[in-house]
């Protein structure tokens, strides 16, 4: 069900872990082909495109993209009480982490009369994604919502794939969560279209100045090619995890955190990085024997089975660190004796999870933590959704009279080596001897 990738032996010195990894076939490159048609569609014919891309991905047909503000307050109306608390203790872990993450302005002052403040600004308008596809995602209205709220973005708006057994609109759950959080700026709209609806603004929609949020592999494609004509959070797109376990770790444990990301999606990437033939065999085991105990089993399948999983054999854990590194996985578990001390070694991961008792599905809803994480290698340069995404910071300069005198003949001289005279001269003319005195 899963394919093995032996690294036990390999040169370390030459060896390229990126390469030997697994990774999916059909790529976020690969989607920007089929996604670019919709963005251009998007932006010409607005609302009018939009319904058709609904109609053919969504088998909806409704010119209605906008969800009144009854049909959300009827879901939370109707929304099952558990579901309700389950949401309520999401939303207040996230706010609490959120809140002690929100950074303040910082002034400095760099010579006398001389101040330049880091002032952090909210994001004024922001378009949060929200899938619908296989699964209605209730989680990330409150991974998306809460953390621009505490930001205090001015201007939310959310979009989340119309479902055709609930007259276009998007699933209760997720509208319900909507109006838990007092968003009511609500799309039933979808994929690609939705990401091109809120970076080019569309028929009720006005644009957006951040778009942020998981989604498939569409969604992803959409945001790598509309990123700059909009901002972009990451590309959270099809869900991974990396397990580092040793001997020590639990197979049935091990096997039920690979499952269930693979349950996400066909194109999800589960891979496990061992040391232990021992554990790998057992896990394989646990594997055949959970996955077709749940629910999802054929598009588990899929995903184990595909060239995005496997379970990747290596000499030791300093090799087996080297290997996560390289794969910079959206989520990574540490299984191992001495998981924390492994996962103060590990550089690139959107999030990592220690011990056996932390797993990635406690991050999907309530650890406290963001579950939309930066995917396909990704986390080496991009960051989990924070309330940091939705802040801008601007430097502020504030300079006395004698304090930039202090410092001009530095400019002027640093002007005359750029060949950049007039930036000399716009400095010295406030200091020219014969201009009238104020
Ligand atoms: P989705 O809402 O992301 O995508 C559904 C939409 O995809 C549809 O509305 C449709 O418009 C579009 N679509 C479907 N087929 C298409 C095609 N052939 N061409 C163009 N567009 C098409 O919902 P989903 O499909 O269930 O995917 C959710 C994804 O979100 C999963 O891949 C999951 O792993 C991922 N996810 C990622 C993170 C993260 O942080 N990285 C977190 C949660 C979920």
């Amino acid at each position: 069900m899963i394919r093995r990738i032996d690294l036990r032996g390999a040169d370390r010195a030459s060896v390229d872990y990126r390469a030997s990894v697994p990774r999916a076939e059909f790529d976020v490159e690969a989607a920007t082909h089929q996604v670019q048609p919709i963005i251009d569609a998007v932006r010409a014919r607005g609302v009018e495109a939009i319904t058709e891309f609904s109609a053919r991905f969504d088998g909806v047909q409704s010119d209605d993209i906008r969800v009144p503000r009854e049909a959300l307050s009827k879901a939370l109306a109707e929304l099952d009480p558990a579901v309700r608390a389950a949401l309520e203790e999401s939303i207040r872990r996230l706010r609490a982490t959120s809140e002690a993450e929100l950074e303040h302005d910082v002034t400095s002052q760099v010579a006398t009369g001389a101040t330049v403040t880091h002032r952090k600004v909210p994001i004024d308008r922001v378009g949060l994604y929200v899938p619908g596809g296989l699964a209605p995602l209730v989680s990330s209205v409150v991974m998306n919502v809460v953390p621009a709220q505490v930001a205090g973005v001015r201007s939310i708006a959310l979009a989340s794939p119309p479902q055709k057994n609930r007259d276009g609109l998007p699933e209760p759950t997720i509208m319900a969560a909507c109006a838990l959080l007092g968003v009511d700026e609500v799309y039933a709209v979808g994929g690609a279209q939705a990401i091109a609806m809120f970076a080019h603004g569309a028929g009720p929609c006005e644009r957006v100045d951040l778009v942020t949020g998981p989604g498939n592999i569409y969604v992803a494609a959409a945001k790598r090619l509309l990123r700059g004509v909009v901002g972009i959070d990451s590309e959270a797109g099809p869900t991974e995890i990396a397990i580092l376990a040793d001997d020590s770790a639990e197979a049935a444990f091990v096997a039920a955190d690979l499952i269930s990301q693979a349950e996400h999606d066909p194109m999800a990437a589960s891979v496990l990085v061992t040391d232990s033939l021992e554990l790998a065999d057992a896990v394989e085991v646990e594997l055949n024997k959970q996955v077709f105990a749940t629910r999802h089993t054929e598009r588990i399948r899929t995903a184990l089975g595909g060239r995005q999983s496997g379970i990747v054999l290596v000499d030791d854990m300093d090799q087996g660190v080297d290997v996560v590194d390289a794969y910079a996985a959206e989520h990574l578990e540490i299984h191992t004796r001495d998981a924390a001390a492994h996962a103060a070694r590990v550089r690139n991961a959107g999030a990592i999870f220690v011990g056996p008792w932390a797993p990635v599905s406690l991050g999907d809803y309530c650890a406290g933590s963001n579950h939309v994480l930066p995917t396909a290698g990704c986390a080496c340069h991009s960051s989990g959704l924070s309330v940091r995404a939705f802040t801008r910071s601007v430097h502020v300069i504030d300079y006395s009279q004698a304090a930039l005198a202090e410092v001009a003949d530095h400019v002027v001289v640093l002007a005359e080596a750029e060949d950049l005279p007039g930036h000399g001269q716009a400095v010295s003319v406030r200091f020219d001897a014969t201009r009238p005195q104020q």
